[in-house]
């Protein structure tokens, strides 16, 4: 039978690209979004993949979430943990709220959702879990001290994760994505963007369906050997 696999924030963007590609390998891809119900609409019209609203950041959600996925489609064995927003400002200018929305939702709603199926996976000893970390978790980024800290603790959390399902048949991995052609990066003023296109070697942003081959790559049953691994896929913007 066909291994569930929820991709979080994946009816638009980088999510979209994943849950296609998860499709288009065989796996009965749940996607999760958190409010934009037109495009989620049109995803499950265009795709035949089902689309299911919560908020990663919620705990209790997750929980049910998953619990339902469980009884209408099977356990979850491959989790991508992909939704995430950005609030940017300096830190002179930088909100109380912005830093906890940032930080609950791209941290948070990793805890949250691993937590939610961590136990099922250890159970049947099989899982996959890949978490979207970022290049500006790795390097820093001016204005971004909440998303840098939140992706840079994803690095971390999938390190500490992946010892304890090493040797269960569990692995974790991220990929830390450079600038993708996406609605996210769309929002960066086009002067900034320029610059930041100016410094990437390979010469343009990169595409949403180029991240999701890594992610395909890494959930594959046959990737049992990769655990704790940060896949860098950035155009050669930072070599970590
Ligand atoms: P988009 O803004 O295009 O899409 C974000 C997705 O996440 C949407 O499906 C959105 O749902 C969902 N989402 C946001 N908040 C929540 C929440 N609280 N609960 C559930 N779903 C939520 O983002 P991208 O595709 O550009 O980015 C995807 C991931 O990749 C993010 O984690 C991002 O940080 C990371 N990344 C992106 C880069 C880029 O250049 N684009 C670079 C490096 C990392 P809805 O449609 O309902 O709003």
């Amino acid at each position: 039978m066909a291994r569930v696999a929820v991709v979080t924030g994946g009816t638009r963007g980088i999510g979209k690209a994943i849950a296609l590609a998860l499709n288009k390998a065989g796996y009965r891809v749940v996607a999760n979004y958190a409010g934009n119900e037109e495009k989620a609409k049109t995803f499950e019209k265009d795709t035949g993949i089902p689309a299911r609203k919560w908020d990663v950041a919620d705990f209790g959600a997750c929980m049910d979430a998953c619990g339902q996925i469980a009884k209408e489609f099977g356990p979850v064995e491959v989790l991508v943990n992909n939704a995430g927003i950005t609030r940017d400002a300096t830190m002179r200018k930088m909100a109380r709220e912005s830093w906890d929305a940032v930080v609950d939702t791209n941290l948070g709603g990793c805890f949250n959702m691993c937590k939610a199926v961590w136990e099922g996976m250890l159970d049947r000893g099989f899982g996959r879990i890949v978490n979207i970390g970022s290049i500006n978790g790795q390097a820093g980024q001016y204005g971004q001290v909440n998303y840098a800290a939140a992706k840079s603790g994803i690095h971390g959390f999938t390190k500490a994760l992946a010892q304890e399902g090493a040797a269960k048949g569990i692995t974790v991995n991220a990929i830390a994505p450079g600038y993708i052609d996406t609605d996210m990066v769309a929002a960066v003023p086009p002067n900034v963007l320029e610059k930041i296109v100016a410094r990437i070697p390979v010469g343009r942003l990169g595409k949403a369906d180029e991240i999701a081959r890594g992610v395909a790559f890494l959930v594959a049953d046959d990737a049992g050997f990769i655990t704790g691994s940060t896949m860098s896929i950035n155009g050669g913007q930072h070599m970590y």
